[in-house]
């Protein structure tokens, strides 16, 4: 078929034609939303719809290092992005919760928590769940006294948003949920994985200072400068 006879085909069935292109646009659109959840799965946790460990670690890893070196010219750098900080939350006495009112309900917490979280963060910040009651936060170009103002913003609002979710049921009348976190904050030279043991540290102060508080791991340094004054 010479293309005079091809036109002549395309003109003469339109009406076939654009059937025929219509189901292609709808075969598209499913593999696209198909496609679409693939990427969904692997990008994010299924019970919180918070972002996966594997994601943003590796995320988290090109932000710290486009910190580092400044020489790498990469978006954060483009938009002059100084400093990155990690909050380490975790919920307090979790574990109460899903003894005394049930594991579904203890579920239902979590997810209300992450919800809280996720509309209370910019968008150049990034929530995970790190695993089981843990969430990690990154917030990228905030020091260490930025990231304690909005640590401290967070912990009152989730203890204040399921606090007022719940008061009018006498189901869960004695319900209280709490975060302590844990502060971690870029020094040069230092990675990641090492931020985020920092974070695990300063969150583990905080358990052992009453919980429902934020400690930073500067806090934890002078902790242990102190202890080693005393002996
Ligand atoms: P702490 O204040 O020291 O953090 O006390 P905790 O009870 O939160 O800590 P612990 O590590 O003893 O227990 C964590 C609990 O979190 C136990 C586990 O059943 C619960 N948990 C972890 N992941 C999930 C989850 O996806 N759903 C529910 N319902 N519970 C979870
Ligand atoms: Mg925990
Ligand atoms: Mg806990």
């Amino acid at each position: 078929m010479n293309d005079i006879e091809k036109k002549y085909n395309l003109i003469n069935n339109k009406e076939e034609n654009v059937e025929i292109l219509k189901q292609e646009i709808e075969r598209l659109r499913a593999e696209n939303k198909e496609l679409k959840d693939e990427v969904e799965n692997l990008t994010h946790d299924e019970l919180t719809g918070l972002k996966g460990r594997k994601f943003f670690t590796e995320k988290s890893q090109q932000d710290v290092f486009s910190i580092i070196s400044p020489e790498t010219e990469t978006e954060n750098r483009k938009e002059g992005f100084k400093s990155v900080s990690f909050l380490f939350c975790d919920i307090d006495y979790f574990k109460k919760v899903n003894d005394i009112y049930g594991h579904d309900f203890g579920d239902e917490v979590l997810k209300e928590v992450a919800w809280i979280i996720k509309e209370n963060i910019r968008k150049s910040d990034t929530a995970c769940r790190w695993g089981g009651e843990e969430i990690v936060i990154s917030l990228l170009g905030a020091d260490e006294k930025k990231a304690v103002e909005k640590a401290e913003r967070l912990r009152k609002t989730v203890e204040e948003k399921i606090e007022e979710k719940y008061r009018n049921n006498p189901k869960y009348s004695g319900l209280k949920v709490s975060l302590s976190i844990g502060i971690s904050s870029f020094e040069s030279g230092v990675g990641f994985e090492e931020l985020i043991k920092r974070g695990d540290k300063a969150m583990y102060l905080a358990k052992g200072e009453g919980r429902n508080c934020v400690k930073t791991y500067s806090q934890v340094l002078e902790k242990e400068k102190a202890e080693r004054n005393k002996l």
